[in-house]
C-alpha cells in the first residue's frame, strides 16, 4: 500500500514512520510512505506557499496552485492514466483532506482505506488551505478529533500508523487486529503476564487455568464491563447493532 503525503514538513513525518513495526513495514516493501513538499511547487521566487486571507482574519492561508500542482505530480506519478481531480472533484485516487472539520478517524474507516492501494494525504498548516483547491482535489474530509491543531502532519501519521497496521503482513500476527479494541465494537479485555503475583496483584486465576472455553468466556464479559464502564456511548452503539 502507498501513502503519498503532502506537505511543508516532510521531516516531520519521515522519522517518525521509519520506526519499530511501521519502520519494519516499510524496509519490507509492504508500505511505502512517499512525502512530497508542497514548498518544491510554490510559483515564486521566494517559495512562498501562503498569504493573507480575503476578508481580513489573523493567520495565513496556504495558496491554491502549489498544493494543486504538487497533488498532479504525485497523480502523475501513480498513474499516469488516472486523470486529475476535476471541477466536479472526480478522481480515481483518493485525496484525503486531514482537518478538523472532517468526520472524525475511527477504526471502521480505517479498516476501509486500507483496501486502496494508493492514498493521497493533504497536512494543511498556518490557517488552512484556499478552498477552492479543496473543492477541487479533495474527496475525503478526515479529523482526528474534535481539538485544533497546528499542522495536518500529526493527524497524517495517526491515520496512517492505523490503516498500516491493517495492512495483511504489517502485524506478526494476521488475526491479532481481531482480538483489540473496536474490531467488534468493544473494548479489549484486561492482559495480564509474567510474573503471577506484581505489587501482591494475581493475575485472574481463569487464565491460568488453560480452560479455553471459561478463558473466552471471562473475556467476552471482561470486554463488556470495560466498554460500559468507560466508553458508554461506544456499548450504546454495540447494543444498537447487537
Ligand atoms: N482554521 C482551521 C479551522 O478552524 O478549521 C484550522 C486550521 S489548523 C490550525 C491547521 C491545519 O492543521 C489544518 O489545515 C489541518 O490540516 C490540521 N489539523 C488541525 N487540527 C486537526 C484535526 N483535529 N484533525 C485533522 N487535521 C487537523
Amino acid at each position: 500500500m502507498n501513502f503519498h503525503v503532502m506537505t511543508l514538513f516532510p521531516e516531520m513525518i519521515d522519522p517518525v514512520l521509519n520506526t519499530s513495526i511501521i519502520g519494519r513495514a516499510v524496509k519490507s516493501g509492504l508500505i511505502n510512505i512517499d512525502t512530497v513538499n508542497i514548498r518544491d511547487y510554490a510559483f515564486n521566487k521566494h517559495s512562498k506557499v501562503d498569504d493573507y486571507t480575503y476578508g481580513g482574519g489573523a493567520g495565513m492561508l496556504m495558496q491554491a496552485e502549489p498544493v494543486y500542482l504538487c497533488y498532479r505530480s504525485v497523480v502523475d506519478g501513480i498513474r499516469p492514466d488516472a486523470g486529475h481531480a476535476g471541477k466536479d472533484g472526480s478522481t480515481r485516487i483518493r485525496c484525503i483532506y486531514l482537518t478538523p472539520q472532517g468526520r472524525v478517524f475511527d477504526q471502521e474507516t480505517a479498516g476501509e482505506l486500507s483496501k486502496e492501494e494508493d492514498l493521497i494525504l493533504l497536512c494543511g498548516h498556518y490557517e488552512g488551505i484556499d478552498e477552492r483547491v479543496l473543492e477541487e482535489i479533495v474527496t475525503d474530509n478526515i479529523s482526528i478529533g474534535d481539538y485544533v491543531l497546528t499542522g495536518g502532519e500529526i493527524p497524517a501519521m495517526v491515520l496512517i500508523d492505523a490503516v498500516s497496521r491493517l495492512v495483511p503482513g504489517v502485524l506478526n500476527n494476521d488475526l491479532s487486529p481481531e482480538y483489540e479494541s473496536f474490531y467488534d465494537g468493544l473494548l479489549e479485555y484486561p492482559q495480564y503476564s509474567r510474573p503471577e503475583i506484581w505489587h501482591d496483584r494475581p493475575v485472574p486465576a481463569v487464565l491460568l487455568s488453560g480452560h479455553h472455553e471459561n478463558i473466552e468466556k471471562w473475556r467476552r464479559e471482561q470486554a463488556i464491563i470495560r466498554t460500559m464502564e468507560r466508553r458508554p456511548d461506544l456499548w450504546d452503539k454495540y447494543k444498537g447493532k447487537s
